[in-house]
C-alpha cells in the first residue's frame, strides 16, 4: 500500500493502461505506440532541461532574478518575462522545471505566468513563419493582442494565487511574525547566515532576520534545529 501511496501517478497511469487493455483491446497497440513516442521525446529533452535548471540554480544570482522578474519588477518584469518566454525553445512540459527554479529564486507568479504563456504561444521563429503564411498584419495583430492578454493573465494570477498555494513551504506572513532570533541567546556563530544568507544576516556578531521570500519554512525549521544556542524561535 505504501508503494502505491508513494507512486500515485504511476499507479493511476498503469491502471489506465490496464483499463484500455481490458475495455478496448483493439486500441492498446495504438496507446502503447503513442506512449513510447512521448517517452522517447521526454528522454531526449529532460536531461537538457535538468542541465539548464541546474545552471540557473548555480550561476544566476537570486538578486538578479528578484530585480528583473521579482514581485517588485513591475512592467520591467513583464518585459523580461516576455523575452525569456519568447526566445525559449522546447516542448511545453519542459518549461515547468525551469519556471519552478526561477520561482524558487524569487520570480513572481505574475511573471512566471507571462514566461509560461509566452513560451507556449509567442515563439520568435513561429512569428516569422506566421508572417510568411498569413501576412505581416495578421501576425502583428495577433502578437500584440496575445501579449496584452498574457499580461492581463499574469496580473490576475498574481492577485489570485499566493506563493503558499504553489509551495506549501513558503513562509506565510503570520509565520514570519512568529520567527525571531533571541539576541540574548545568540552566540554569533554565523551558522544561520551561512546556510540561508537571504534570511539571516550577522550584525555586530548577532543574527538578524531579513525579509526574504526565498527561504522555505523547512529551511528555517532545519536552521532553528541546528542553531547551537537554540536562539531561533518559531
Ligand atoms: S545559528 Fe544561532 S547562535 Fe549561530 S548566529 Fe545563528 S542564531 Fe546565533
Amino acid at each position: 500500500m505504501t508503494l502505491i501511496k508513494n507512486n500515485k501517478t504511476l499507479f493511476l497511469a498503469f491502471m489506465l493502461y490496464v483499463g484500455v487493455a481490458l475495455l478496448l483491446p483493439h486500441r492498446i497497440g495504438e496507446v502503447m505506440d503513442n506512449s513510447l513516442y512521448y517517452f522517447k521525446e521526454l528522454f531526449e529533452v529532460i536531461p537538457l532541461i535538468l542541465l539548464l535548471t541546474a545552471m540557473i540554480d548555480a550561476w544566476v544570482p537570486q538578486e538578479l532574478i528578484g530585480d528583473k522578474i521579482g514581485s517588485d519588477a513591475g512592467l520591467k518584469g513583464y518585459f523580461f518575462s516576455l523575452i525569456i518566454g519568447s526566445v525559449s525553445a522546447g516542448p511545453i512540459y519542459a518549461e515547468f522545471p525551469v519556471t519552478k527554479m526561477l520561482y524558487k529564486k524569487g520570480a513572481s507568479l505574475s511573471n512566471i505566468t507571462v514566461i509560461l504563456s509566452a513560451w507556449a504561444v509567442v515563439k520568435l521563429p513561429m512569428l516569422i513563419n506566421e508572417a510568411k503564411f498569413l501576412g505581416f498584419n495578421y501576425m502583428i495583430t495577433r502578437w500584440l493582442t496575445t501579449i496584452i492578454a498574457i499580461m492581463i493573465m499574469g496580473t490576475i494570477v498574481g492577485r489570485l494565487v499566493k506563493r503558499t498555494d504553489v509551495d506549501k513551504n513558503t513562509i506565510t506572513d503570520d509565520q514570519k511574525d512568529l520567527i525571531a532570533v533571541n539576541e540574548a541567546y545568540c552566540i554569533g556563530c554565523g551558522l544561520c547566515a551561512r546556510i540561508a544568507p537571504d534570511y539571516f544576516e550577522m550584525v555586530d556578531k548577532k543574527a538578524v532576520l531579513l525579509n526574504s521570500e526565498k527561504v522555505t519554512l523547512i529551511d528555517v525549521k532545519e536552521i532553528a534545529k541546528r542553531c547551537p544556542a537554540k536562539a531561533i524561535n518559531m
